[in-house]
């Protein structure tokens, strides 16, 4: 008996080597969000041609790039959404646009564009030189990573510049139970929780009996309405 299959000959991979790791959504979205601004902002006050020509082209093409970089990440974690694939390449198509070159096919476009994307990581200034993070454009900051018992910083290290906005918060599940350090007994000192690792086996504190009846739970200092 022949056994047929339809399952496609080579399923591609479901991340691109380019994408290792696989950046943050939400960073991504905050770091084209402040392209956008910077590149709009001198349209809406009216002096765009008084603000220095390159210093405008980086920022429009970075949020060109980067938002073609979501949406090809977004079509690459559904490969069969033809819908998403097609998006995508239109959006590597329009950095190509910007930059005056040729259009290419679908998947050539999504793989220039993932180049492009690594291009711009490693270049010298990802960011504005005014990034209100204070990376002078370099997108990179110095970030403490250990300290002291007395919460002295001991050691810091250079870090991705979040543009002057705070951290996402980490649930009460992770490993450093949200504070965002982990304590190391044997060492004495906090060391920084870099990336936000639910523990599956973490329960809920369980709602304390009382006879209020406003509390409906271990929530009880959240505002009901
Ligand atoms: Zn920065
Ligand atoms: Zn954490």
């Amino acid at each position: 008996m022949t056994t047929t299959t339809h399952a496609p000959a080579s399923v591609p991979a479901a991340i691109h080597p380019a994408y290792d790791p696989t950046p943050s959504i939400p960073r991504l979205i905050t770091e084209l969000v402040q392209e956008d601004f910077w590149a709009r902002y001198a349209q809406v006050r009216g002096d765009a041609p008084h603000f220095d020509a390159d210093y405008l082209a980086n920022r429009k093409r970075t949020a060109l790039l980067l938002r073609a970089v979501i949406a090809d990440i977004v079509a690459l974690a559904a490969p069969g959404n033809t819908a998403a694939a097609a998006d995508a390449a239109s959006a590597a198509n329009a950095v190509r646009s910007g930059d005056w070159r040729l259009q290419l096919p679908a998947e050539a476009a999504r793989t220039w564009l993932r180049d492009q994307y690594l291009e711009w990581q490693h270049s010298e200034a990802p960011h504005p030189p005014n990034c209100p993070g204070g990376c002078r454009g370099s997108g990179l900051v110095m970030q403490a990573q250990i300290w002291q018992d007395d919460g002295v910083a001991v050691h810091a290290e250079p870090s991705d510049c979040l543009r002057g906005e705070e951290p996402d918060p980490h649930g009460p599940d992770c490993r450093c139970h949200g504070d965002g350090r982990r304590w190391n007994a044997e060492r004495r000192e906090y060391a920084l929780c870099d990336i936000y690792t639910p523990n599956p086996a973490y329960e809920p504190p369980q709602p304390v009996a009382s006879d209020d009846p406003w509390s409906t739970g271990p929530y009880r200092d959240e505002r009901p309405f």
